[in-house]
């Protein structure tokens, strides 16, 4: 099969099988061999790697995860798409395509199954609107993996990497912080896609860690903390806190911190009562939760 990298190819197979892009499913191909060949590099794929990719679309990015690893798991939610996936992919004996929605698919079974349960490396052009929560779902749900290189909006790869006291940081630069390390490994404008996205994209690695960089008691109530911080980033900790804050403990009871609560921990730490969420380190997050 030739390679799907180029608008060609990609057009003849579009225009072969009546398919129609949705835009629901964020459906943006890659057309770029040169963008392709810098993807596969980024995540260092090697032939002892089980790849998962997420949204293979027409196969194009498969096919060089096919060529790189042992085993490509390719998981795709338009089922208009399969049809074209079985005959893009057919003369690979290594990959393996699943009808599924990524959110759903039981990722921990399936490299238990294809992978004895060592970690795989993901990569994939994800569909942009569900970026935040298909990172955050391969973290939590502890799917054991060695790193995600993927294509997100430019400023969502912006938002993994920044540091306090900046107008990207939030949730998710917290988030990706405290499991990986994030990398910017390269920009991709719109006209290497079809059709064309409206925004700038970047290729990111997030490299995961063996041991998170930071302790903390409860990771849950940590991030419960941190959501309630960002959810009303405007207001001051104690504010924000005091008003948005509640959490279920292990138990599963509700708890609710009160505004003198948050102050005393704020003066524990050293912190001023008018201190923003956006102003503090991951570590702080992780004694504030601590002492809350
Ligand atoms: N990998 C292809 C490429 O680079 O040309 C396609 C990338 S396109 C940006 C995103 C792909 O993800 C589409 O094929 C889309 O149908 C698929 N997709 C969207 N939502 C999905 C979901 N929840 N689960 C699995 N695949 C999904």
């Amino acid at each position: 099969m030739a390679y799907l990298g180029t608008p060609t190819a990609t057009a003849e197979v579009i225009q072969k099988y009546g398919f129609n892009f949705q835009k629901k499913y964020g459906q943006n191909f890659l057309i770029d061999a040169n963008i392709l060949d810098k993807i596969i590099d980024s995540a260092e794929i090697t032939r002892e790697d089980c790849v998962v990719e997420i949204g293979p679309g027409i196969g194009t990015m498969t096919q060089y995860l096919a060529e790189n690893a042992r085993e490509v798991i390719a998981v795709e939610i338009d089922k208009n798409l399969i049809p074209i996936l079985e005959e893009t992919l057919k003369g690979y004996e290594n990959v393996s395509i699943v009808n599924e929605d990524i959110l759903k698919v039981d990722l921990n079974r399936l490299v238990k199954e294809r992978n004895e349960g060592k970690p795989i490396k993901v990569v994939a052009n994800l569909p942009y609107y569900i970026t935040t929560p298909i990172i955050m779902g391969l973290f939590e749900s502890r799917v054991p993996l060695s790193s995600i290189t993927i294509m997100v909006q430019k400023e969502v790869a912006d938002r993994m990497q920044v540091g306090p006291g900046t107008k990207d940081y939030g949730a998710l630069s917290l988030a990706v912080q405290y499991y990986a390390r994030p990398e910017i490994m390269l920009n991709v404008p719109p006209t290497c896609f079809m059709p064309r996205p409206n925004v700038g994209s970047a290729v990111i690695r997030l490299t995961r860690f063996e041991e998170p960089p930071v302790k903390t008691d409860d990771e849950r109530k940590m991030f419960s903390i941190i959501r309630a911080a960002f959810n009303q980033r405007r207001k001051t900790l104690v504010n924000a806190l005091a008003n948005g804050l509640s959490y279920a403990d292990k138990d599963g009871m509700m708890i609710h911190v009160s505004r003198q609560e948050v102050s005393m921990a704020l003066d524990q730490m050293g912190l001023s009562q008018t201190i923003r969420g956006e102003a503090l380190t991951l570590a702080q997050f992780a004694r504030l939760s601590d002492l809350l």
